[in-house]
């Protein structure tokens, strides 16, 4: 069996590449390992996992087994941190092993969810990123610029020390207004930008008024977290061509780890199958659906053993291939990555959208700076008005008519596009929150 890699050294690349057979070997006798920790002491587990039949590991018999195990949802563990404050009850050791504090944004739930990890998960995150730097390209010789206010959000932390795992410089970006984080990736030669996309686009927005051309910086690569516009194709090019760059995307959770990445193939997102175990379920029957067919992400986490998360309803709608990709890998992928939120999705007239659907087709004018999608009722009917912000005053009336164009005929829904004043859309660094609920 394959040994771990140890803590404090480089993560192993070969997982990459191991036969499926033997990467479910892996994830199971990981599995057994991770629940004879959990099962002994952590009291959220205990309650969840004794009334299902399960008490000791050795138990854990097969897949079979497994799949009987509870699902775990944000709202179990918003609801344990509000009866056990401030950490909730979901820690494995006791409270002095952990070093580490991060907390969720609080956006889609309202409640921010606060997670603890001790050091072994601390190096087992940077592990993850090592993956993730790794399928961008990035390695020795490379300085990472880290466009970013180190926060409690976690994506840029665990980004920062996993540069490490990969020998890459890392050079911080927080503290900074974007002119200044303009001239600092240009006197320290930065290579590699990472961000979340909307950030990027913002930077080089910026970078154009002062006249700075960012697509013949030192930049090559770009990577980024906390939203999903990486994976949109429309997204994505027009990142690359702001910057000159390759567009990697990366994705995770607070609670749960950086679960995938993109490769050089760019032909969706790897998901790092030998940390976590990865199920599809139909998000109402809670059912496996067969491969290949949209479903929730269900995710277990196999090396965060002071806070896991068990069979953990991710809330995002995916697809899944375990063929093996052209770069080698045998990591199964989400084509198309993460496709949208089950809570986001719109039902239109019948038609069901995802956000990502619309910015794809609005981010491909590149006279539209920003843009937003506010949704109200009229009459009970769902309704969507795409605001949009172009780059110059007098494009304002023709181009919304083009966008409306577009979204009807790449979507087959009539929605109302309306140009609003330059530069009065909100800027975001971190997430975005580009859809708006009206009522
Ligand atoms: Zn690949």
């Amino acid at each position: 069996m394959i040994a771990e890699p140890s803590a404090g050294t480089y993560f192993d690349p070969r997982m990459e590449t191991l036969d499926r057979e033997r990467l479910v070997e892996h994830q199971l006798e990981r599995l057994r390992a991770m629940l004879r920790e959990v099962l002994a002491s952590n009291r959220f587990y205990q309650r969840k996992l004794q009334p299902a039949g399960l008490t000791d590991a050795r138990e854990l018999s097969d897949w079979e087994a497994f799949r009987r195990l509870p699902l775990t949802t944000k709202a179990e563990l918003v609801a344990d941190q509000a009866a056990e404050p401030p950490f909730g009850t979901n820690l494995t050791y006791p409270l002095e092993r952990y070093v580490k504090l991060h907390q969720t944004s609080g956006t889609s739930g309202g409640v921010p969810l606060r997670w603890l990890d001790t050091e072994e998960s601390w190096d087992w995150w940077a592990r993850l990123w090592g993956h993730v730097y790794r399928g961008a390209g990035v390695g020795p010789g490379d300085r990472i610029f880290f466009a970013f206010s180190f926060g409690p959000f976690i994506g840029f932390w665990a980004a920062w020390e996993g540069a490490r795992k990969v020998g890459a410089l890392t050079l911080p970006g927080g503290g900074q207004q974007s002119v200044q984080r303009l001239a600092t990736i240009r006197e320290l030669g930065a290579t590699v930008l990472l961000c979340t996309p909307t950030y990027a686009l913002r930077l080089a927005e910026v970078a154009a008024e002062q006249g700075i051309d960012t697509a013949a910086s030192t930049i090559r690569t770009t990577i980024h977290a906390g939203e999903p516009g990486a994976s949109i194709p429309a997204t994505r090019a027009r990142i690359e061509a702001a910057w000159g760059a390759r567009c990697f995307d990366h994705c995770g959770m607070t609670e749960i780890g950086a679960t995938g990445f993109t490769c050089q193939e760019q032909s969706g997102v790897h998901l790092i199958e030998s940390e976590f175990i990865f199920e599809v379920l139909d998000p109402s029957t809670l059912e496996p659906v067969p491969t290949g067919e949209q479903g929730e992400l269900v995710i277990t986490n196999l090396g965060r053993l002071g806070s896991p998360l068990i069979r953990y309803r991710s809330g995002d709608l995916v697809r899944f291939t375990p063929e093996r990709c052209d770069c080698g890998r045998t990591f199964g992928r989400l084509p198309g990555g993460i496709l949208g939120r089950v809570d986001d999705m719109l039902i239109v007239r019948g038609v069901n959208i995802f956000p990502s659907a619309i910015e794809d087709v609005v981010r491909q004018f590149t006279e539209v700076a920003e843009y937003r999608i506010e949704l109200s009722r009229v009459r009970e009917m769902a309704e969507v008005t795409v605001q949009i912000e172009p780059t110059s005053a007098d494009l304002a009336g023709a181009l919304a008519e083009r966008v409306a164009a577009a979204l009807r005929t790449r979507i087959g829904l009539r929605m109302n596009v309306a140009a609003v004043p330059c530069g009065s859309l909100p800027r975001f660094e971190a997430k975005a929150k580009r859809v708006v609920r009206l009522n």
